[in-house]
């Protein structure tokens, strides 16, 4: 996921940016409002934070300009000004939301993942060898039979299968249980979750694989 990340605080930029690729996130930062307005018409992001009070062009006159040319981009305010004509005019030029300084970043994190998911919507059904995951009407089946999921195991089982073949982090999960309003799960948390997802989908021809170190990846297991 390319994110801009627009802040003229260096400081907060820095830590920002830091955290933000922790969390997966390819970060670029634009110092000043023209900047981000140069980038954002150069390259393609998938999500901008922008701060509204930037030098030179600010956030609020970035986010007009963008929204003429890319009116689906999710964009998220930051500011420091906690005053309603502020979120107000934010709401107005764009924005998808709106964070007030200072914020703690999970917050960040759970909002720039809730928004991904708004404005990303997944295909309405997602399958792969027997398991078949219908969004619209979360119903999951595996080889016809309905298969019985909280709603961690499916948020989990969404997110394995909406990047098959590729490796989830335990961060990635951690986030998609916060944006999802249960609280996010500790490592052990998510080894149970995965543990009852794998006696789940037995005679689905799927296998989850633990990756050390790095995550869990959903494929098609060998044989079945
Ligand atoms: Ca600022």
């Amino acid at each position: 996921m390319k994110l801009l990340l627009a802040e003229d605080d260096p400081i907060l930029a820095d830590a920002l940016s830091t955290q933000l690729g922790d969390a997966g996130y390819e970060v670029e930062h634009a110092p000043n409002g023209p900047v981000a307005d140069y980038l954002l018409h150069r390259q393609a992001f998938d999500i901008a934070v922008l701060d509204v009070g930037l030098p030179m062009m600010d956030g609020l006159a970035v986010l007009r300009h963008v929204r003429q040319t890319q009116p689906a981009l999710p964009v998220l305010l930051l500011s420091a000004r906690d005053a309603l004509d502020d979120r107000v005019a934010g709401l107005q030029a764009g924005a998808d939301d709106y964070v007030t300084k200072p914020f703690d970043l999970p917050e960040l994190l759970a909002r720039l993942q809730a928004l991904l998911r708004r404005t990303q919507p997944q295909p309405a059904t997602l399958q792969l060898r027997g398991l078949e995951l219908d969004a619209d009407r979360r119903r999951a089946t595996v080889a016809g039979e309905a298969l019985e999921l909280s709603g961690r195991e499916w948020t989990l089982l969404e997110l394995l299968l909406s990047q098959r073949e590729k490796v989830v982090s335990k961060e990635q999960i951690a986030q998609a249980w916060s944006g999802d309003g249960s609280e996010g799960g500790t490592g052990n948390t998510i080894e149970v979750y995965i543990h009852r997802l794998r006696r789940k989908l037995e005679g689905a021809g799927l296998a989850i694989r633990t990756v050390r170190g790095l995550g869990y990846l959903l494929e098609e297991a060998d044989g079945a």
